[in-house]
């Protein structure tokens, strides 16, 4: 009984449209969803991923409304298609009312469906910037030489072919107005392809000017655009099929034409053939449901988050700059290999920036991109680490610049760009604390290197103070620390409680006349030369490091800068291979031991 009920209305349907010398499809998205996949089948696999997506948006976090840019492109070959902006403004009305459930006939939804029918919250607002800045009305208007667009004619989307270039997808809205045969609209889904992720409406039955009926009320585009967000027809595009809504009733198929209320089927109580979704005449459909407006508000929050976000609407241009670089800075010294890259963006604009592009490039290296979000006062900076480095030792340069505030282009260019120059010296970082007694006037320090010469020293210190000295100690050499006291007691314990500390390791103060430390990064190793008899490679090491010899190996060592064994192997053969991934990043001394009583060190880097 079903199967005939829908030949009948499927004729019917023929009877309508060839009665107005036409035919077209009440909606062409499956049709081209299903194309596509044939030519992209690993669109599917996406579209499950967005699925499980919105099954797992929790509607807590969501937003109360949503305010999306709109821009409407017009494509037209003669002037009726050429659409008057009444008609493009009277269409924006339409949609902010049937998705705000401001519509004039939201009366007519049936009593047993008013407890689920809803206002969706989403707002669409004509565009006032185009993605370069520059100010518009929204609107683009493209002569064409084509006559009419089929429903799988791509030709829309492309400058070069006839039709007009999508507005970046993640900050507007687009909706194309044509001459569409085959179907009266067509949208993509969230996760289709993005150079065409957009909506498009045959220009005769878009607004409600001298709009001819049945679809005379601009209900072509709000069913699109629910498939922009992510709805499904009604009836799950199968028999009694599921649209993974809960509360529209399941039903057995479209409906055409307006249906007498109510029209039962698939054991429901009635279609809500009322439904925005279903293939009613304009002037029957007055409603979505609750269930509807939370996919399209998870669709909104895990899939479009830029564009609800997108400040397209609004007219303040944004202007974003570096203007200084925290680390490094420029000529700043480091000691060793290692830096953090931190670096100050400032926001010139009058109005808050949410995200903006950094690109930066060290020396020749490719330049890397990364994308900063959050929200960034006018007049106000914030400080950003790009991460941690590691680079051979000597002057290198650093250029850093922003682009892109908020996805449009930054108006000021000028103080977009920093270059920075910076030196990484051969050694590691040495520091030293001494905290004095109740006597300073007693104390001094002196550094002594190889030569015995002075090369840092402190004859007044304040008594009860923590004093802290540091310097970059060369990787193979030696200092002496001398710490003295003229009374002969220390600084510890009688008057107050001294103490010094060496890179973190803490002594304790009881001495008498003086105490020494002997700093040598690489404590117990004494070159016997014969530099040229061993080879290590390669260096920089990635991790592996081979050491060929040509006497027998009786062992290695590899050592830190500061002197400490990280790795020993007692060895036999004239080759060895080294895994050293489990160490930092860095240099290391690696010290090799051959049978002839031959000891050689060598520096490497892992990087
Ligand atoms: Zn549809």
């Amino acid at each position: 009984m079903r199967r005939i009920s829908y030949i009948t209305l499927t004729l019917l349907l023929l009877i309508i449209t060839s009665s107005q010398g036409f035919s077209q499809l009440r909606c062409g998205t499956m049709q081209r969803w299903n194309a596509d996949t044939k030519d992209h089948p690993q669109l599917i696999e996406k579209r499950q991923i967005i699925e499980n997506d919105i099954i797992k948006w929790e509607k807590s976090t969501a937003l109360n409304s949503y305010n999306i840019p709109v821009v409407f492109h017009i494509l037209y070959e003669n002037e009726s298609e050429n659409i008057i902006i009444e008609q493009i403004q009277n269409q924006l009305d339409v949609l902010n009312q049937d998705f705000n459930r401001n519509n004039p006939d939201a009366n007519q939804t049936p009593a047993e469906f008013l407890n689920v029918a809803a206002n969706c919250n989403i707002n669409f607002c004509l565009a006032q910037r185009t993605p370069n800045n520059d100010s518009t009305s929204g609107i683009t208007y493209t002569q064409t030489d084509i006559s009419s667009f089929s429903l799988y004619d791509n030709r829309i989307f492309h400058d070069s072919l006839g039709g007009k270039t999508i507005w970046n997808p993640e900050r507007y809205l687009n909706i194309y107005v044509c001459d569409l045969t085959n179907a009266l609209g067509f949208s993509s889904f969230p996760g289709g392809i993005e150079s065409r992720d957009a909506v498009v409406i045959n220009y005769s039955n878009f607004g409600t000017i001298d709009v001819s009926p049945p679809f005379n009320k601009g209900r072509t585009a709000t069913h699109e655009l629910g498939h922009w967000l992510n709805l499904l027809h009604i009836w799950g595009d199968s028999n009694c099929g599921n649209d993974q809504v809960q509360d529209t009733p399941i039903q057995d198929t479209e409906n055409y034409g307006c249906p007498s209320h109510p029209s039962p089927t698939c054991s429901n109580n009635g279609d809500m053939f009322q439904n925005f979704m279903d293939y009613t005449d304009d002037a029957c459909m007055n409603l979505f449901t609750e269930g509807q407006k939370d996919r399209m508000h998870a669709t909104l929050n895990s899939q479009r988050t830029d564009l609800i976000q997108s400040q397209a609407c609004s007219l303040p241009y944004e202007d974003i700059g570096i203007i200084e670089n925290v680390s490094p800075a420029n000529n700043q010294d480091f000691c060793g290999y290692e830096f953090e890259l931190i670096t100050s963006l400032y926001n010139y604009s009058t109005s808050s920036v949410y995200e903006t592009q950094i690109y930066f490039q060290i020396d020749d290296d490719e330049t890397q991109m990364m994308e900063w979000s959050g929200d960034l006062l006018p007049n106000s900076s914030v400080e950003i680490n790009l991460g941690n480095y590691t680079l051979s030792a000597g002057q290198h340069t650093l250029l850093i610049y922003s682009s892109s505030p908020n996805g449009f282009r930054d108006l000021n260019p000028n103080n977009d760009t920093l270059v920075v120059n910076f030196n990484l010296k051969d050694g590691s970082p040495f520091e030293f604390q001494i905290q004095t007694d109740n006597y300073a006037e007693e104390n001094r320090w002196e550094i002594l290197n190889d030569n015995n010469e002075i090369i840092a020293y402190e004859n007044e210190l304040v008594s009860n103070q923590l004093n802290t000295f540091s310097f970059c100690q060369d990787v193979d050499s030696c200092y002496t620390l001398v710490v003295y006291d003229e009374y002969e007691d220390g600084i510890c314990c009688d008057f107050g409680n001294g103490f010094i500390s060496i890179n973190n390791q803490v002594f304790n103060g009881n001495f008498n006349s003086e105490i020494e430390f002997d700093l040598c990064t690489i404590s117990t190793i004494k070159e016997l030369s014969q530099q040229d008899a061993l080879i290590v490679y390669p260096n920089p090491s990635n991790g592996m490091l081979i050491i060929e010899s040509p006497f027998k190996i009786e062992y290695i060592r590899i050592y830190d800068l500061m002197g400490k064994i990280v790795l020993e192997k007692n060895c036999h053969n004239k080759e060895e291979e080294l895994n050293l991934y489990h160490l930092d990043k860095g240099p290391y001394l690696v010290l090799i031991s051959t049978q002839n009583e031959y000891t050689q060190y060598q520096k490497i880097i892992i990087q």
